[in-house]
């Protein structure tokens, strides 16, 4: 029986990462972070709570990291935990720094220490590409975050790519494009989109207030996305993938396709900050724009070549962006009966 260690275990990735290998067969570890209300939402929500083995385990510790490596030999070491929302990385960038790039060497380092056969994963991001220096990115496009979370995913990426070649460690970083699900966390503009309308539609009247409708994004499901990860660590040599859909889609059509999952017809009007929605059906207010939800900078044109994925790991991503908005609405409508 193969056995993985996942850190992030409770967030999106790493609800979905865990049922993948316990579907494979494996035994499943996974780091939890102490917080004062302990609780497992996303595993219980995949019904896999009972079936992974969780231990406390903090990026910032290296201590702690250090005495799980030591005492928990695995086959597949996967780093999905991370400070992970781009916008509170300029409230926090020493924290974005210390967890997101310095957390990866430590992690790197004691596996060096106690087990160098050990095959590791780094979540990298295409956060990284921010600045675009070309259209579509993959691995070899050069890199120009544009965020305190994007400059420190390039450090985690970069020393993954240096232990791999100054140790011969096996570890990949993969440069996953945005990737959404029922279980992504709340405060993303897809799921906040989505919990927002569903309520709409249960007859609340509070509309979605957003940012730059204009952004677009390459969403993919997450499910999908943890498939890649794990065949990254099935292949004889490390390596570095994009994992990404190739198709890109502004806020303002995300919010079309979720509001058509709920059987929404959305008058849109205005531009700017005074641009809004309202739903032709009900007459209900649906979206507002405030400056609050706009970012001192913001990525360019985001879009993904995959090609190699393709080509050496034989990955597609099977959910498009329109299945991923009704998905998402839909379960969150049906959460909220
Ligand atoms: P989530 O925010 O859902 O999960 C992040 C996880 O990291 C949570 O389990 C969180 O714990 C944990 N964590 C945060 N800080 C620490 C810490 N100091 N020590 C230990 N654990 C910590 O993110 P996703 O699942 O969406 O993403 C997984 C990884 O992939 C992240 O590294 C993210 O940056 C990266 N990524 C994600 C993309 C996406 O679109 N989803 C795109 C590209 C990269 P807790 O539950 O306690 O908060
Ligand atoms: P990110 O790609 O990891 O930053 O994912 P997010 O879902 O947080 O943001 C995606 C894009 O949506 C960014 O370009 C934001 O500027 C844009 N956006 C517009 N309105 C909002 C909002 O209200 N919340 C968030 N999180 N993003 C918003």
């Amino acid at each position: 029986m193969k056995k993985a260690f996942i850190t992030g275990i409770t967030g999106q990735d790493g609800a979905y990462l865990s049922k993948l290998l316990l579907e494979k067969g494996y035994e499943v570890h996974g780091g939890v972070r102490r917080i004062s209300q302990p609780d497992t939402p996303r595993l219980d929500k995949l019904g896999v709570t009972r079936d992974v083995q969780l231990h406390d385990f903090d990026l910032s510790e290296m201590n702690n990291i250090y005495r799980t490596i030591e005492k928990i030999k695995v086959d597949e070491f996967y780093n999905l935990a991370a400070q992970s929302f781009v916008g509170s990385s300029w409230d926090l960038p020493i924290y974005a720094a210390d967890t997101n790039g310095v957390g990866v060497v430590r992690i790197l380092d004691c596996l060096r220490n106690f087990a160098p056969e050990t095959r590791f994963y780094q979540a990298s991001t295409s956060e990284m590409f921010g600045l675009v220096q070309e259209v579509p990115q993959s691995e070899t496009t050069r890199l120009y975050p544009r965020s305190p979370y994007g400059v420190a995913k390039v450090y985690g990426h970069y020393i993954t790519m240096n232990y791999r070649e100054s140790f011969g460690m096996h570890a990949s970083s993969g440069i996953l494009f945005n990737h959404e699900s029922p279980l992504r966390g709340k405060e993303f503009v897809t799921r906040k989109i989505t919990l927002a309308l569903a309520a709409l539609a249960r007859g609340g009247d509070a509309p979605v207030v957003l940012g730059n409708l204009d952004a677009k994004r390459d969403w993919g499901f997450a499910g999908d996305y943890v498939r890649g990860m794990w065949l990254m660590l099935q292949q004889e040599k490390a390596d570095d993938y994009v994992l990404a859909t190739g198709v890109t889609t502004p806020i303002r059509d995300f919010v079309i396709f979720a509001a058509e999952a709920l059987g929404m017809d959305l008058a849109w009007d205005g531009e700017g900050v005074t641009e809004t929605a309202t739903d032709r059906k009900t007459g209900k207010r649906v979206v507002e724009i405030s400056e609050k939800f706009f970012r001192p900078a913001e990525v360019d044109l985001l879009i993904g070549d995959a090609g190699k994925a393709r080509e050496n790991l034989g990955w597609t991503p099977e959910v498009d962006v329109r299945q991923l908005a009704e998905m998402m609405a839909k379960s969150d409508y049906d959460d909220l009966g």
